[in-house]
């Protein structure tokens, strides 16, 4: 059994070693954005691409200058603003509930950052329209906390690849990779599995041909 676990746990640190070697990836991108900002873009950023997200935010910054100003707008202002970012009824409604919640609590945003992790993740999971991946990713990108958030894209290349199956649920995948992989390691690693779950180990037509982890992958395509 140990041999076994110890076995698993080499396979995800090679898988994660890999796609992080594979990619540049600019850790300072979140630096220019003020916390409310990062947590609107991380709501945007759901089912969509990068670039869809960055023109949404352009018009959203451009729009609204403060929680107050979002949580006191019209639905259809900032539905109009996030448009590029897609389905904008539904996030629309989720931003402005957010910002209202933010005005409803003591220090706002920034007392949330202060607080341990557990806590923080607690209090932004509360939130209606936040779960624990969007509470994850936000205090990643917004204060470098060392966890490595599961989206789709990993949640699809971790099956494909035998380290998760349908049993597993964001929590369960989250703390087995994290076991794997250094604390320093975990913002560049969620990124890179993004970008390689994006570009290579796609949903519909994978790249096997092109993958470095094909030798190890049971789903790898034999074209
Ligand atoms: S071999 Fe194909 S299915 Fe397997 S990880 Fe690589 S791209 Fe994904």
């Amino acid at each position: 059994m140990t041999l076994i676990l110890h076995k698993m746990g080499d396979r995800i640190w090679k898988i994660i070693k890999t796609i992080s070697d594979m990619y540049e990836i600019d850790l300072e991108r979140f630096k220019h954005r003020r916390p409310f900002e990062l947590l609107v873009s991380v709501i945007l950023s759901q089912r969509t691409s990068r670039e869809n997200v960055r023109k949404a935010m352009e018009r959203f910054t451009r729009r609204f200058k403060s929680v107050e100003d979002v949580a006191n707008a019209r639905l259809r202002e900032i539905e109009a603003a996030i448009k590029p970012a897609g389905i904008w009824k539904m996030k629309a409604k989720r931003i402005r509930n957010i910002a209202r919640q933010l005005l409803k609590l003591e220090g706002g945003l920034d007392s949330i950052l202060k607080s341990p992790y557990p806590e923080a993740r607690k209090i932004l999971a509360s939130m209606e329209g936040v779960g624990p991946k969007t509470a994850d990713v936000f205090l990643m990108a917004a204060r470098n906390e060392p966890v490595l958030p599961i989206d789709t894209h990993i949640f699809r290349i971790m099956r494909r690849l035998g380290v998760a199956d349908e049993e597993d649920d964001y929590e369960s995948l989250r703390l087995r990779l994290e076991k794997e992989t250094p604390p320093e390691m975990r913002m560049k690693a969620h990124l890179a599995l993004i970008d390689f779950g994006r570009e290579i180990c796609r949903a519909r037509n994978p790249r096997c041909s092109e993958c470095p982890l094909a030798g190890i992958c049971s789903s790898r395509r034999k074209t």
